[in-house]
C-alpha cells in the first residue's frame, strides 16, 4: 500500500486506453484534465474512457479538471520563433493580429501593459528569458533582452514579483467550467487565484454549472497569494504548489520553503495538498530519472503532501507508463522514513463538532493502540479527511456506497478507497462484510484489532457518532 497518490496529467500520449489502463495498473490515482491543451471534445473523450477503464478494473479514480487561468501569453511570430540576443531591444505591443518577428510581438492580453511599469523585469517561457522595461507607452512596452534565447509563438510570460491585475477567471475559463460540470469532474483546480474572492466565485460558477460534487482547487502560483494564503485555503478544499509559475514570480530558490509552509498550514486546516510541476521532467524523453527528481518526489513525501503530480510526462512525454511505476515505487520507498507521530497540538485541539471528535478519537486510539487498520464508514468523506491529517502509522480504509465520495478519497493520503454495495445494511452486516473482505485482502488476520467509525443513522451526511474496537475474529 502507497500512502502518497499520484495524479497523472492526460494530454497525447495517455488517449490510448492501453496506456491509461497500464497507468492505472502502476499507479495513478487521480487523472488531470488540462485545459491549457486540447479541445473539450478531446476532454470529454478522456474522461469517458478513465471512467470506463476504472469501472472494468474495479478502482475509482478521481478527475481533477485544470481551468488554464489567466496565463498570459505572446502572440505568433511570422516565422514561428525567433532568437533574441543579449542587449537587443525587443517590443511587445497590443497589435496580436500582426505576426510578430525579431523586433516585436502582440501581446493576447493587452492590459498586460497597465500593469507594468518601466525597470519591471518580464520573464517569458517559464523564465528562460529575461527582458527589463525601458519605455512604456499607451500600447507598448520597449525592453532590452538580459537573457536571451529562442522564444517561439504562444510562449507564457510573467512579471517578476508578480503584481498582474488579471481576473482568475477569464471567459475560456467560464466555458471550460461548463464542460467540466457536464463530465462530473471530481476535483476543479482554479489557476492564479490571488485571494478567497477567487476560491468563492469559481465555486459558485461551478454550482450553477451543476458541478455539484467538484472540490475546490487553488493553484498557487502567484507572489499575491502568498500573503493570503490562509484565507485561500479557507475558500477551498485544497491547493496545489503549482511550481512552475509559483518560481517564476517568486524567484526559484524561495520555492522549496514555500512548499513545506503551504503543505503544513493546509494540512492544518483539513486541506488537500498537490506538489506539482517537473516532479520527474527528465522522463519526458528519458527512461530513468536523475536523482534529483527522485529526492523532490522523496522531500514532497517527507513534507506531507497527498499526492505528487506528473504533467508533460504523462501528457506528452516518450514513457508515461514508465513515469507513474518510478513515481510511485519513490513515494514508497520515502513514506518507510516518515516519523509515525501524532502532532503535539493534537493534545490541545477543540472541537465543535461530533463527527470530527469521532475521527479524532479514533486516529488517537489507532495509535495507541497499535490497531493494525482503521475503518471508515463515510458518507461524505469529511471522516477520513479528519483522520488523513495525521500521521498515525495506522492504514485508513475508507468505505463508501456514494461513488462520488469514492472518486474524491482517490487524492486523500493515507487513504485507501474501498466500495461497499449499494443496498440497505445493519452496521453489524457492514462491519462483518468488511472485516471479511479486508480478511481475504490480506489486510487482517485473526487477532489483528480494527478501529471502526460510522454513524448509527448510516446513510446520512456528517452523523459519524461511533467508535468501535474490534479484535478480529475474537
Ligand atoms: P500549469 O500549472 O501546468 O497549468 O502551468 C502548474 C504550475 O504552474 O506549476
Ligand atoms: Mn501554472
Amino acid at each position: 500500500m502507497r500512502d502518497t497518490k499520484i495524479v497523472a496529467t492526460l494530454g497525447p500520449a495517455s488517449s490510448d486506453e492501453n496506456v491509461l489502463r497500464e497507468m492505472i495498473k502502476a499507479g495513478v490515482n487521480v487523472v488531470r484534465i488540462n485545459f491549457s491543451h486540447g479541445t473539450a471534445q478531446d476532454h470529454i473523450d478522456r474522461v469517458v474512457s478513465v471512467r470506463k477503464i476504472a469501472l472494468e478494473m474495479g478502482v475509482h479514480i478521481g478527475v481533477l479538471a485544470d481551468l488554464q487561468g489567466p496565463k498570459i501569453r505572446i502572440a505568433q511570430f511570422a516565422e514561428g520563433k525567433v532568437i533574441l540576443e543579449n542587449g537587443a531591444e525587443f517590443v511587445f505591443d497590443t497589435d496580436a493580429a500582426t505576426l510578430g518577428d525579431v523586433n516585436r510581438v502582440g501581446l493576447d492580453f493587452p492590459e498586460l501593459i497597465k500593469d507594468v511599469e518601466k525597470n519591471d523585469v518580464l520573464l517569458l517561457d517559464d523564465g528562460k528569458i529575461r527582458v527589463k522595461v525601458i519605455l512604456k507607452t499607451s500600447d507598448s512596452l520597449r525592453c532590452v533582452v538580459e537573457q536571451g534565447g529562442v522564444l517561439s509563438n504562444r510562449k507564457g510570460i510573467n512579471k517578476l514579483g508578480g503584481g498582474l491585475s488579471a481576473a482568475a477567471l477569464t471567459s475560456k475559463d467560464c466555458a471550460d467550467l461548463i464542460t467540466a460540470a457536464a463530465f462530473e469532474a471530481d476535483y476543479l483546480a482554479i489557476s492564479f487565484p490571488k485571494n478567497a474572492a477567487d476560491m468563492y466565485m469559481a465555486r459558485e460558477l461551478m454550482r450553477n454549472a451543476g458541478g455539484k460534487n467538484a472540490q475546490m482547487i487553488a493553484k498557487i502560483e502567484r507572489a499575491e497569494a502568498i500573503p493570503n494564503l490562509a484565507e485561500i485555503l479557507d475558500a477551498s478544499d485544497g491547493i496545489m504548489v503549482a511550481r512552475g509559475d509559483l518560481a517564476v514570480e517568486v524567484g526559484d530558490a524561495k520555492v522549496p520553503a514555500l512548499q513545506k509552509k503551504m503543505i503544513r498550514m493546509a494540512r492544518e486546516k483539513n486541506k488537500l495538498t498537490i506538489t506539482a510541476t517537473q516532479m520527474m521532467e527528465s522522463m519526458i524523453s528519458s527512461h530513468v530519472p536523475t536523482r534529483a527528481e527522485v529526492s523532490d518526489v522523496a522531500n514532497a513525501v517527507l513534507d506531507g503532501t497527498d499526492a505528487v503530480m506528473l504533467s508533460a510526462e504523462t501528457a506528452s512525454g516518450s514513457f508515461p507508463v514508465e513515469t507513474v511505476r518510478v513515481m510511485a515505487q519513490v513515494c514508497e520507498e520515502a513514506a518507510l522514513f516518515a516519523p509515525i507521530t501524532l502532532d503535539q497540538e493534537m493534545m490541545n485541539m477543540t472541537f465543535g463538532r461530533i463527527d470530527q471528535s469521532v475521527a479524532m478519537a479514533a486516529i488517537f486510539t489507532a495509535y495507541h493502540l497499535k490497531a493494525n487498520a482503521i475503518i471508515v464508514l463515510t458518507e461524505s468523506g469529511s471522516t477520513p479527511l479528519w483522520m488523513s491529517r495525521f500521521n498515525s502509522g495506522v492504514p485508513i480504509y475508507a468505505f463508501s456506497r456514494n461513488v462520488h465520495t469514492l472518486r474524491r478519497l482517490s487524492l486523500f493520503r493515507e487513504v485507501n478507497v474501498m466500495p461497499l454495495p449499494d443496498q440497505d445494511m445493519t452496521h453489524e452486516k457492514a462491519t462483518t462484510l468488511i472485516e471479511s473482505t479486508l480478511i481475504k485482502q490480506g489486510v487482517l488476520k485473526q487477532g489483528d484489532t480494527a478501529v471502526i467509525t460510522y454513524g448509527s443513522n448510516m446513510g446520512k451526511v456528517g452523523a459519524s457518532d461511533t467508535m468501535r474496537i474490534r479484535r478480529i475474529g475474537g
